[in-house]
């Protein structure tokens, strides 16, 4: 591997006049016709070339703003010198899923927001694209440990926290089963991540890989439901991972959200996106869209469902959202393809009212006017009604997307296990360990929705803490292992 640059050596003024050319992307119009990624090939020399803007600065914001501290400004430098590979290693050394999160991560307010460039107001370099880049083309190696510990770990959840312990520990030779309430792995990020954000295989291909090196999957078993926690220690797990996310829909009081036609954003997603053998039973018909589709919300869920509908065929696709843009809570950029892609915002107006169409389906909705008021606990200014400004407004389908809640009544389950008063579970920031022995927790069940980057942070601390704990316990050790 070359060795990292010295920085007095860089010819920062050359770099900073260099030209930067956008990541390729689909023409809107093409991409809103399929599921496939949005995002096209980037070739090796445009990546190189994007790669060498990068004016190694000696702070390094973009890593202090990482989650995962990538250690972006060496593999950048070496993706300039055309190590891929090793510029893929440097990635994976801090990150269990660089080539999801170089996808998937809100890379304005991260990486690339902290970025010089950025702060000039120009275009920062695409550190999110080139981790993607680099992370495709170089494989990962193979999952391996030099021997077998003897210890036994549980890890509730399939998800980006959940794979991201099961590898740290089979890795250090632990035996790992993942158990998960959906029929195939990757939870988020094949159940809420639409495939044209990212390409389901690449989540397909890190449970293989996971599988590959040993780690066992238990899918279609809800822990809390098909069995408990208590049931997993008294198998004989030694510890227990928690990484069950954060994705009760938050169900709103509209009068007609029951009617037909009106859809929650995940079941709405699923049955949309994700191939049929691998979605729950009560999932299986595929959904249809009519010509008027409102998504309700502001989050980057109401982008991801805005985007399917259109390429499920619907003309009109409208967001409606009760404030401005300026509070609106998701990523900007997706808020950008978006509406590339056709969907429109409707800004200070709140539905109260689904009605009844032909057929019994949904078939308009009422509204009504907001202004903004004084700022909430959250900062942003709260959405006030304008009495007398109801208006009605024809649609063919609704999707309500407003957000998620901790699965109260799975935590419930969990004796002896501190939760907040939002549900979400209580751990010691550094080891991700619980108010019960030998049960840990990370990722959204803790944060509540959180972002997939946050995940892969909490699992790699908890998967650490896990492995001190079970190797403290020393029964199964074999002579000469060493934590
Ligand atoms: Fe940026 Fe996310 Fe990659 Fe970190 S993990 S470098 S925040 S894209």
């Amino acid at each position: 591997m070359i060795e990292r640059p010295n920085s007095k050596a860089i010819d920062r003024k050359r770099r900073l006049a260099l030209p930067h050319a956008d990541p390729p992307i689909r023409d809107a119009e093409e991409r809103a016709r399929d599921f496939d990624e949005a995002y096209g090939e980037w070739d090796l020399d445009a990546a190189r070339a994007e790669a060498e803007r990068c004016i190694q600065c000696p702070a390094a914001p973009c890593v202090k703003a990482c989650p995962v501290e990538n250690d972006i400004l060496y593999a950048l430098w070496l993706l300039e010198h055309g190590e891929v590979e090793d510029a893929a290693s440097v990635f994976r050394a801090t990150s269990s899923m660089p080539e999801v999160c170089g996808r998937v991560c809100p890379q304005t307010e991260l990486c690339e927001g902290a970025c010089v460039y950025a702060k000039q107001g120009r275009p920062p370099v695409a550190i999110g694209r080139l981790e993607a880049f680099v992370a495709d083309r170089a494989p990962r190696p193979p999952l391996e440990s030099p021997r077998r510990t003897g210890h036994r770990a549980a890890v509730v959840g399939a998800g980006p926290a959940g794979l991201t312990v099961a590898e740290h520990l089979a890795r250090r030779g632990h035996e790992v089963s993942v158990f998960d309430a959906w029929p195939a792995g990757g939870g988020i990020l094949r159940y809420g991540i639409p495939s044209f954000k990212m390409a389901h295989s690449l989540v397909q291909d890190q449970v293989d890989w996971l599988a590959g090196g040993g780690v066992s999957f238990v899918f279609d078993t809800f822990v809390g439901r098909d069995l408990t926690v208590d049931d997993l220690f008294d198998q004989g797990f030694e510890t227990v991972f928690l990484g069950i996310g954060a994705g009760v829909p938050r169900t709103p009081s509209i009068e007609g959200s029951e009617l037909p036609g009106v859809h929650q954003a995940t079941p709405f997603l699923v049955r949309a996106n994700v191939e049929e053998e691998l979605r729950p039973a009560e999932m299986r018909d595929p959904v249809g869209v009519g010509r008027r589709v409102a998504v309700v919300g502001g989050g980057d869920t109401a982008m991801d469902c805005l985007r399917t509908a259109l390429r499920l065929g619907a003309q009109e696709v409208t967001c409606w959202y009760r404030r401005t843009e300026q509070e609106m809570p998701g990523n900007e950029r997706d808020r950008t393809l978006a509406r590339q892609e056709g969907a429109s915002f409707e800004w200070l107006a709140q539905p109260v009212r689904l009605i009844s169409g032909p057929h019994g389906r949904v078939g308009a909705m009422e509204c009504i006017r907001m202004r903004l008021g004084e700022s909430d606990a959250s900062g942003r200014r709260r959405p006030v009604e304008i009495p007398g400004s109801g208006f009605e407004v024809q649609v063919d389908t609704v999707v309500l997307a407003l957000g998620y809640l901790a699965d109260r009544d799975t935590v419930a389950r969990v004796s002896d296990l501190d939760v907040d008063d939002r549900s979400l579970i209580t751990i010691d920031a550094e080891s991700g360990r619980t108010s019960r022995e030998g049960l840990f927790a990370g990722g959204d069940a803790v944060l509540g929705p959180a972002l997939v980057v946050t995940a892969v942070e909490h699992g790699r601390r908890a998967a650490e803490a896990m492995h001190r704990y079970m190797t403290a316990r020393g029964a199964g050790v074999p002579a000469g292992w060493s934590s």
